[in-house]
């Protein structure tokens, strides 16, 4: 594990482990109307599909609630119901079986109501998230705190942990979500200090791409690299599918989830390019995501520094003088005309997948690497090298005064 995490308490949303070490999980909310059994079902699978491992939907109507208990027994995934003002939708919503609730401590703030909630999820073996949200924070913490602070956060959370400690409940996990990447961030640290209760990580309505996903990445990555977050939602102004992609991609890049789908690297491109690469680095993204492969495909555009930079990856096409040469982990295996290096690089990622990469390596074409090697001369001779290799050997050798031995 990269990171270390945070010790806190265990819970299960449906099969769903959160916090006490798990793997940190995928979340997302539905955008259908819940009475619309089918039309939610859909997008809960297809969030599923992109990698929401839990889904959440509103419950806000007694239909929805109804849905609820239609949807329960034919969901991929656990469901969580969100509740907000009125408690008894969320009775409603376990009796529908449910796997999880989400109450708003900003909007239901009856002490006897919550604890009502809290004494039947009990018997029902259901946790509850604590989901406080800076734009509806209870209008008395915000008067005595003198805004949305992440202070007033905290404290909101903590008074409604109290009522449900009070009826002897303990599968909380919470979320102290701010629109305000600074604050969301300041409001979790000072949570994560103060409970030992499982965290699920958001930045609230943070807007559209590439907005929203640069606000998100920016609140939960920080948080998740000092160990604090067990399970996260990117909250988007788009899809719900691009919010469970984006919040796996980030688990995997993170090293907190283990590579499900391809991870696409392509250098910037610069003048020693050899072809349009933001056009071939598109191309290949779309076709190679269509694939669903988990594996780490490079496209770089030239030869003379591609190969090299790209060595970790698991496949890479770098550019030559009008061909392609492909390469497994910095070796190159095949070299292909221009036109055909795409249609090449998505042919040997499939066999990559089946085969391997020593089965591959093993079958790479023997003439490959001398005509890679080649063509990198060529184009260093022509454009020089990039790295200054040669010079600086010999500014050091200078320096140094010694014999260059090489
Ligand atoms: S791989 Fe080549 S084209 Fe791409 S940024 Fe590096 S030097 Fe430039």
């Amino acid at each position: 594990m990269p990171f270390e995490r945070r010790v806190t308490r265990k819970l299960r949303v449906g099969d769903i482990e959160v916090g006490g070490g798990a793997p940190v999980s995928v979340q997302s909310m539905t955008t259908t109307k819940t009475a619309d059994v089918d039309g939610t079902l859909a997008q809960i699978y297809a969030l599923a599909g992109a990698g929401a491992d839990i889904v959440r939907v509103t419950c806000n109507t007694v239909e929805a609630a109804q849905g609820i208990a239609e949807m329960m027994p034919r969901s991929p995934v656990p469901i969580v119901a969100d509740v907000h003002f009125q408690y008894r939708l969320a009775l409603a919503a376990i009796e529908a079986g449910v796997s999880a609730l989400r109450l708003n401590p900003g909007n239901i703030r009856n002490e006897r109501h919550i604890k009502e909630v809290a004494s039947v999820a009990k018997a029902a073996g259901i946790p509850i998230r604590i989901g406080v949200n800076a734009g509806s924070l209870d209008k008395d913490l915000l008067d005595s705190y003198g805004g949305p602070v992440p202070e007033a956060l905290v404290a909101s959370a903590m008074q409604e942990v109290r009522y449900l400690d009070e009826v002897d409940f303990h599968d909380i996990k919470i979320s102290v979500k701010h629109s305000n990447v600074a604050l969301m961030v300041e409001s979790y640290r000072l949570l994560a200090d103060t409970t030992e209760y499982p965290l699920h990580l958001g930045v609230t309505e943070a807007g559209p791409p590439p907005g929203g996903l640069i606000k998100s990445v920016a609140g939960i990555a920080t948080l998740l690299s000092e160990g604090i977050g067990d399970t996260i939602r990117f909250s988007l102004t788009a899809d719900p599918v691009e919010e469970a992609k984006a919040g796996r991609a980030l688990l995997e890049y993170l090293g907190l989830r283990e590579r499900s789908t391809l991870d696409f690297i392509a250098c910037p491109s610069c003048g020693r390019a050899e072809v349009d690469v933001i056009k071939v680095a598109s191309e290949a993204n779309e076709r190679l995501e269509a694939l669903k492969l988990p594996i780490q495909v490079a496209v770089m555009g030239c030869v003379v520094n591609g190969p090299g930079e790209a060595r970790e990856a698991d496949l890479g096409l770098a550019a030559g003088r009008g061909r392609g040469h492909l390469f497994i982990k910095g070796e190159v295996v095949r070299v292909v005309p221009e036109a055909e290096m795409v249609d090449a690089l998505l042919d040997e990622a499939r066999l990559l997948a089946e085969q391997g990469a020593e089965a591959r390596l093993a079958a790479a074409d023997v003439t490959a690497a001398d005509l890679a090697a080649e063509e990198r001369l060529e184009l260093i001779s022509i454009q020089g090298d990039a790295n200054r290799s040669q010079e600086r050997r010999q500014a050091v050798k200078d320096v140094a005064g010694a014999e260059d031995s090489v």
